[in-house]
């Protein structure tokens, strides 16, 4: 069970718990890589054909590959550092271990003493409005909408081809399962990401 906004907000225990979890997760995910559409998407960004990338990944690999982050709009946030819940300042994920692991308890913002969490948009906690209003900004912008790797289940980021499509975008989808938006898509592609991607590299 996913640890509920709410309940991170009212609980030691939660917060810790998160923690715990959070380290476990990532010791798992070590040395992951960005892949071949990470950096795809970046050499296009640098190319002037894409204005923004927005995800819901949090696993901060679109950065890694090199994506500026003022093209970037990591719409369920960055699981690779920390926040104060009060000030909004930034924690090294090895701060909050040192300290999670020395005590098992969750530490606090050494400014105000705030919550510190993982910078993720948690199971109840609001989704981040400049960031959502900025996406479907760009979206009803767009010539193309390029819709990857997504199930285009989960909303609001869902909405967005859909707000493409409408103020007139092609709208290309390519994922390796059919996805609810399949209907509208002017170009489908199944396929694995990093496989359709190798085969454009090679054309
Ligand atoms: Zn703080």
């Amino acid at each position: 069970m996913p640890i509920h906004y709410d309940d991170f907000i009212s609980s030691e225990e939660m917060r810790a718990e998160a923690w715990r979890r959070k380290f476990v997760l990532d010791d798992a995910t070590k040395g992951v890589k960005p892949n071949l559409a990470h950096h795809a998407l970046v050499k296009l960004t640098e190319q002037g054909h894409l204005a923004a990338v927005v995800t819901q990944n949090i696993d901060g690999l679109h950065l890694a590959a090199g994506m500026p982050e003022d093209r970037l709009i990591e719409i369920h946030g960055n699981g690779t550092y920390a926040k104060c819940l009060s000030c909004d300042c930034r924690y090294n994920l090895n701060w909050v271990r040192e300290r999670y692991e020395a005590t098992k308890q969750s530490p606090l913002c050494e400014a105000g003493g705030g919550y510190v969490k993982s910078a993720t948009i948690s199971f109840g906690q609001a989704m981040p409005f400049e960031k959502m209003r900025r996406a479907e900004q760009l979206a009803a912008q767009a010539d193309v909408f390029l819709a990857l790797g997504s199930s285009l289940v989960v909303y609001p980021a869902a909405a967005l081809p859909v707000i493409a499509k409408r103020n007139g975008a092609v709208l290309v989808i390519v994922n390796r399962e059919p996805t609810e938006l399949d209907a509208i898509a002017d170009v489908l592609i199944s396929g694995n990401l990093g496989d359709v991607f190798a085969t454009f590299q090679q054309h």
